[in-house]
């Protein structure tokens, strides 16, 4: 039985990460983590019960009242996020949460919060985790990272056109704006900032296809795990 690697996968907002997160994980049969998905959840809930981003006490209260967890929806072969018992997959992508969630996972404690349930994750390795700080902070000793980059009109026009799916009446100019909107706060935040991780190998997938971008990571990920053996 080869021996299981934990593969960190970075990069700014709708580069596609999360689609190569999850082909990977279905390949190698580890489990895959969307940790965006948990600080969309902590911000819906931020949002829901009226916390102020800048109430220190207020939001370490409500921090104790947050459980989150994923169950593995068979149809979507991901997992779906669960806040306080309630599946959120959806509600987490809509654009109330997309504007505001970077303020929120800018916040020290609240990343703290996170980072401990991620790295609890990653514990067993056989695991797959997209978002902005995972070979950098979370799994800093990963066997495999992969920073991903892409165009911003490139990644603009493939967030529209997912989004457009559930919400007709978006346009590119919003979808834009939102992309930049979070890559600024991601990048420029004081706790753990969105960068590359020294030792990441960069997959700019601008101009090539979703299947060629997950063989170039499938090898890379074979040889990590070879050499983990
Ligand atoms: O990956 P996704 O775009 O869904 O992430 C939503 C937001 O969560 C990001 O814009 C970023 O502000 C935050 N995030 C983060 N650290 C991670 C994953 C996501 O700060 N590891």
């Amino acid at each position: 039985m080869a021996n299981k690697i934990i593969i960190a996968i970075d990069g700014f907002s709708s580069c596609g990460k999360s689609t190569l997160a999850k082909a990977l994980a279905v390949k190698l049969e580890y489990v895959f983590i969307d940790t965006g998905a948990m600080y969309r959840a902590i911000a819906l809930y931020f949002l829901r019960n009226g916390i102020s981003f800048d109430d220190n006490v207020a939001i370490e209260n409500a921090l104790t009242k947050i459980k989150l967890n994923f169950q593995y929806n068979t149809a979507s072969q991901k997992s779906d996020m669960f806040l306080n018992g309630e599946n959120v997959e959806l509600l987490i992508r809509e654009m109330k949460v997309s504007s505001k969630v970077s303020e929120v996972a800018a916040i020290a404690v609240v990343r703290d919060f996170a980072v401990a349930q991620q790295q609890a994750m990653g514990q067993a390795k056989g695991i797959v985790m997209d978002g902005r700080d995972i070979g950098t902070v979370v799994f800093p000793k990963a066997e495999l990272k992969i920073f991903v980059t892409a165009l911003p009109e490139i990644r603009a026009n493939r967030r529209l056109l997912e989004l457009q799916a559930t919400n007709p009446a978006i346009t590119l100019q919003e979808v834009a704006e939102n992309l930049q909107h979070r890559d600024l706060i991601d990048s420029t935040r004081e706790h753990s900032p969105l960068r590359q991780a020294d030792d990441a190998l960069v997959l700019d997938n601008s101009n090539i296809s979703r299947e060629a971008q997950f063989e170039i990571a499938l090898n890379w990920a074979k040889e990590r795990i070879a050499l983990a053996n």
